[in-house]
């Protein structure tokens, strides 16, 4: 099964991607693949920060190049959910050009529909591990321990691109950039809509029934 999970900044893609990863579909994260690579100080991160740190896509030829290189490892060959990718129509296009040279296209895109102003509020409250990625919310689920990632006991931090005036940013550049993919996928009727309010286990059934044999 090739996934796609689509849905603004905060709606949960991230959270729903890792427990599919739990259950061995491998989750792909640009976003997490970009923030590894600015801490590790690559040319890659170096190109990104300033553009992530505005709220702004990366340029599609660098995202690109990233996913096309993971698609090809092989824990990719029985399945992936893309969490975060593609974000544009071209980003989008350039996909299904990688995966029909193996072979392979995209089953289903899981579109987790959650409105703008619960969006900004979820945001408010997230903080994250800088060390492994989990992410928590300060009164949603928030950590054992105050302040500390459960899973490694890394201090947590608010994400610079959290901030309440980046959101915004983010979100404007979803509406205009990435919404319109629904309607691309919609036309190849694969696009699949969950309502992304629901709690995260209900969300998590709901996709499950999507996807299930
Ligand atoms: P995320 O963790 O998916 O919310 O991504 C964080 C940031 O990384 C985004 O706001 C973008 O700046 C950048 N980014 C992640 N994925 C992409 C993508 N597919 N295309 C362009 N920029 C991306």
């Amino acid at each position: 099964m090739n996934l796609i999970l689509l849905g603004p900044p905060g709606a949960g893609k991230g959270t729903q991607a890792k427990r599919l990863a739990g259950m061995g579909l491998p989750q792909i994260s640009t976003g997490d693949i970009l923030r590894a690579a600015i801490r590790e100080g690559t040319e890659l991160g170096k190109k990104a920060k300033p553009l992530m740190e505005a709220g702004q896509l990366v340029p599609d030829d660098l995202v690109v190049g990233i996913v096309e290189h993971r698609l090809r490892a092989p824990d990719c060959s029985r399945g992936f959910v893309l969490d975060g990718f593609p974000r544009t129509i071209p980003q989008a296009d350039a996909l299904s050009v990688a995966l029909a040279s193996s072979g392979r296209k995209i089953d289903r895109v899981i579109s987790l529909e959650v409105p703008d102003q619960e969006i900004v509020d979820r945001m408010a409250g997230r903080r994250s591990c800088p060390s492994d990625g989990s992410v928590f919310h300060v009164l949603q689920s928030p950590p054992k321990k105050e302040g500390v990632c459960d899973v490694c006991g890394t201090p947590l931090i608010q994400r610079s691109d959290d901030e309440p005036q980046t959101v915004q940013k983010r979100l404007t550049a979803y509406g205009q950039q990435t919404a319109p993919l629904k309607e691309y996928y919609e036309k190849e009727g694969i696009l699949y809509r969950v309502n992304g309010l629901a709690s995260t286990d209900q969300v998590f059934a709901d996709i499950l029934k999507l996807i299930g044999p």
